[in-house]
Formats: structure tokens, C-alpha cells, sequence
């Protein structure tokens, strides 16, 4: 893409009314637009991120057998109603509307009650299960506060899987699979090392849920941290007898704030019950479904990957989720030499399938570069007269601001790149 074309610019300043620093620097770079507090859209630099991550969790979750679909937004009362979950006393974050005939409907916060019916469809044997469906899907939520940018919007991507398993064994199995899978997602992303598998309130079926919290001085959540055993637990959930319970010493554990980047839950029958989703085991008698569910919201990802990679310059994307894998920044576009050499290197790499953001703008050095900071684009490859001079580009690492020359022969191989 050369950056003449591209539709969005860096500004420099975000609505006053921002205060979150991934909002801001993300609404800056171009990457997000801000239409309301709680409410944004993905510009072309932000959704190719967002499908990045995406690409990242559909990998994983294809690999620990889950089936994607994607599922409607709209819901029906009557269904809520069975779960005792349509009343806003019982959910306060519904965004409901209605028919032009006065039935009322509901815009989905979550998908337990329409999908346990949906697989009522397809479950009536033992030979049915376990299956795994997921989607990426836009959940609404009225949520209260919206201050926290991408992080919590009034409407944003979720991830969303749900475990169909015949018995406590089986649902326990694939629960701490996911634990594993769960945190591949989170290293591939690039925030791996500073997310913690954490007790977390459960529910009627459970003592714990479990959530994966990214250690950050802006997160909305309080935790207790075991750094040395990898291990946390929620403020909410917090107390003598669970740190006796699962031996962790009182002493070594450290208060910190994070961000909720995901979460897991059993969920037991209580769904499968009040929607009777049962199968015949193998003796013929009927049982009842066990079920969990499995989040990961899209946007408060990438927003906590801004938060905690960023710099006093702008953002820092790890090479996985990165919108482009290199910079191209050409500095002296009045050098004809200059514009040949780095149009003739942007048509190699497109030739060879490397993503490449190509500013070819006629923009004064400093600004290019400040701006290539900003955008936080993992690798920037910049051409100049002492380009033309050497016949060696200047390869730079966003994060460690490392730079390497790298001869045109070495860079036109892609070897450099380190692009799996
Ligand atoms: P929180 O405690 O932060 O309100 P939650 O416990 O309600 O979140 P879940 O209903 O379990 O979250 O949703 C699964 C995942 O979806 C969360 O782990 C989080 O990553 C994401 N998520 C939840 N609410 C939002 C939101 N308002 N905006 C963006 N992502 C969200
Ligand atoms: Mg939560």
C-alpha cells in the first residue's frame, strides 16, 4: 500500500474527550475512528490488526478442535426468559429494541441461550459430543463506564467459544486445554509474559472461573500475584482460606491492576438444563448436557497490546499482529535515484507476498519518521541518498530501535526479515 493512497493521516490530536492512551494513540496513527464514547471503527490500518488477531485466535482454536460459525445478533425474548436472564434487573448492560409490531428483541451481550438451542438440533447421542463451536461476532453491551477506549466498548468483537461435553471429566479435559491454548494466543500477540492465568469468581457449578489478566497500571481489575509460580487471583475472589486452599504464600503475593484480555467458564447445566439439551449415553439413558464458555474480546486485545508496548514515540506492534510487515520510508523524494530504488524494492516485496506500507509521501524527513514511529509498524526499511551512495539500507526494530544496514541483495532474499 503506498502511503499517497491511503485513505486515513496521523493527526495530531485525538478528541479532547479521549482520555485512554490506546484510544488516543491508535485514533492519532490512524488506525481507529471514535463515532461516541464506548464507539469505534476500524479504520484500514486498525482491521487489518484486528485480522491479525483474529487470524492468531482462529489458529488456535481450529487446533483445539473448535468449529467456526457466526450466529445472529438479534434475540429472542422468549428464549431469554427461559434462562431468567431477559429482565434488566438480572443483566444490567441490555441493549433491547423492538419490532415494528411491539415485540420486543434483544441485541446479544453473549450467545449461551440461542446456541444451547441451536445444538438441540444436532445433539441427541453420546456419538454427538464434545463439540466446540465458536464465531467472531459483535456483542453489544451498555456497559456504564467507557473509559478505558477499545478496551471496553459499548459494542466490540468477541471471540466467543462454548464446550458441548458428556460428562464433568470430559468438560474438565478440554477447560484446562484451553488454559494452555488461552495463553499461546496471548505470547503470539505479544503479551504473553505479563498475562496470568487467575482465579476468578465461578459460578453455581463451579468455585472459580479462571481469566487471563495482563498485568497494567490502567486495567480496571485488581489481582494478587505469585510472579515466581506464574499464578494470581482476583481481589473478588481473594481470601485466607483459597490462598491456603491452593498453597500460595500470603508474603509473596504482590497487588497489581490489569486488564482482563480473556476468560474461561463452566458453566455445568445450567443452560443445557433450562433449554433441556440432553443425549442418550450408550446404555440409552438420557443425560444432561455439561458446558463452558470461552471469551476473548478482540479490541480490548489490541488496545492492551498499545497500552503496554507502547513508547514516548507511539505504538509498537509485535511482528504477529502487525498491520504491515515493513515500513518502506523513502527520505529525499527529490532524488530520482532515491524514488526508483525504493519503488523498484516496494514492487519486489509485493511480488513476493511481504506486506509493505510504502511511504512514498513528499514529506520533510523528520516528519516521516515521526510519523513511522507512531504508526508503530514492527520493521522500517529506510531508503535515502546514502542508500544510493552504499547500496545498504538502514533496517530498524520498532521496539528496540536496533539498526542494522543491510545490502540490497540480502534485503531483496527477505532473509532479514525473520517472517515465519
Ligand atoms: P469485564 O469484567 O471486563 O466487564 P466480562 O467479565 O463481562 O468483562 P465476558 O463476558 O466474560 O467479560 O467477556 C469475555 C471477554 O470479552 C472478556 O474477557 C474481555 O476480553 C472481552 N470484553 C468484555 N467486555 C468487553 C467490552 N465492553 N469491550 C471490549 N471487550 C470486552
Ligand atoms: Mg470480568
Amino acid at each position: 500500500m503506498r502511503q499517497t493512497q491511503l485513505l486515513t493521516k496521523t493527526r495530531k490530536d485525538a478528541p479532547s474527550d479521549e482520555v485512554s492512551k490506546n484510544a488516543e494513540l491508535l485514533i492519532k496513527a490512524g488506525y481507529i475512528h471514535k463515532e461516541m464514547a464506548g464507539v469505534y471503527s476500524m479504520l484500514p490500518l486498525g482491521l487489518r490488526v484486528i485480522n491479525k488477531i483474529e487470524g492468531v485466535i482462529r489458529d488456535e482454536m481450529n487446533k483445539a478442535g473448535g468449529q467456526e460459525l457466526e450466529m445472529a445478533t438479534l434475540q429472542d425474548k422468549n428464549l431469554w426468559n427461559k434462562t431468567e436472564r431477559w429482565s434488566d434487573e438480572k443483566v444490567d448492560n441490555w441493549f433491547k429494541t423492538s419490532l415494528k409490531s411491539g415485540t420486543e428483541l434483544g441485541l446479544g451481550f453473549t450467545h449461551e441461550e440461542p446456541l444451547t438451542q441451536l445444538m438441540g438440533d444436532y445433539i441427541s447421542s453420546y456419538k454427538d459430543l464434545p463439540v466446540y463451536p465458536y464465531q467472531f461476532q459483535t456483542k453489544f453491551r451498555n456497559e456504564l463506564r467507557a473509559k478505558s477506549g477499545i478496551m471496553r466498548g459499548r459494542e466490540f468483537l468477541m471471540k466467543d467459544l462454548y464446550s458441548f461435553s458428556k460428562d464433568e471429566i470430559e468438560h474438565n479435559k478440554f477447560y484446562e486445554k484451553m488454559k494452555d491454548v488461552y495463553m499461546n494466543v496471548f505470547k503470539r500477540t505479544g503479551v504473553g509474559e505479563n498475562t496470568y492465568v487467575t482465579f476468578a469468581p465461578g459460578g453455581s457449578f463451579s468455585e472459580f472461573s479462571h481469566e487471563f489478566q495482563l498485568l497494567s497500571n490502567v486495567g480496571e481489575d485488581t489481582i494478587y500475584v505469585d510472579k515466581k509460580n506464574k499464578i494470581a487471583i482476583n481481589k473478588e475472589v481473594y481470601t485466607d482460606e483459597i490462598l491456603e486452599k491452593l498453597d500460595l504464600k500470603k508474603e509473596d503475593m504482590e497487588e497489581e491492576r490489569s486488564i482482563e484480555v480473556g476468560n474461561i467458564f463452566s458453566l455445568g447445566t445450567k443452560f443445557s438444563d433450562a433449554l433441556n439439551l440432553k443425549y442418550k449415553d450408550k446404555e440409552g439413558n438420557e443425560n444432561t448436557v455439561i458446558m463452558g464458555s470461552y471469551g476473548i474480546g478482540l479490541g480490548r486485545l489490541m488496545g492492551a497490546i498499545v497500552e503496554n508496548l507502547s513508547d514516548e514515540s507511539g505504538i509498537i506492534w509485535p511482528t504477529e499482529v502487525s498491520p504491515y510487515h515493513i515500513h518502506l520510508v523513502t527520505l529525499g523524494t527529490d532524488s530520482k535515484e532515491v524514488v526508483e530504488f525504493a519503488d523498484h524494492m516496494y514492487d519486489s516485496f509485493k511480488e513476493r507476498g511481504i506486506e509493505v506500507l510504502y511511504d512514498d509521501r513528499d514529506t520533510r524527513p523528520g516528519e516521516k519518521l515521526a510519523d513511522s514511529d507512531l504508526m508503530g509498524i514492527s520493521t522500517r526499511i529506510v531508503v535515502g541518498k546514502k542508500t544510493i551512495e552504499s547500496g545498504e539500507v538502514e533496517v530498524v526494530d520498532r521496539k528496540t530501535k536496533k539498526v542494522r544496514y543491510v545490502s540490497e541483495s540480502d534485503i531483496m532474499s527477505g532473509d532479514f526479515l525473520n517472517i515465519e
